[in-house]
């Protein structure tokens, strides 16, 4: 799917470059960077889960 390269402005629709934190258009702040922490930390908490029941059973 090349769509998924592809982002739209959550505000005006315009096509983002990858990893653009603002829109070109309408200078509109994207939640790309919120989304990727966010899920980079709920991996984490996971990793970290699965690490402590591995040593404490
Ligand atoms: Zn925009």
């Amino acid at each position: 799917m090349e769509e998924d390269s592809r982002r739209g402005c959550v505000n005006c629709g315009a096509v983002l470059e990858a990893g653009a934190d603002t829109c070109p258009q309408c200078g509109q702040e994207q939640p790309v960077r919120w989304m990727v922490i966010l899920a980079y930390g709920l991996l984490a908490l996971f990793v970290l889960g699965v690490i402590y029941r591995l040593i404490w059973p």
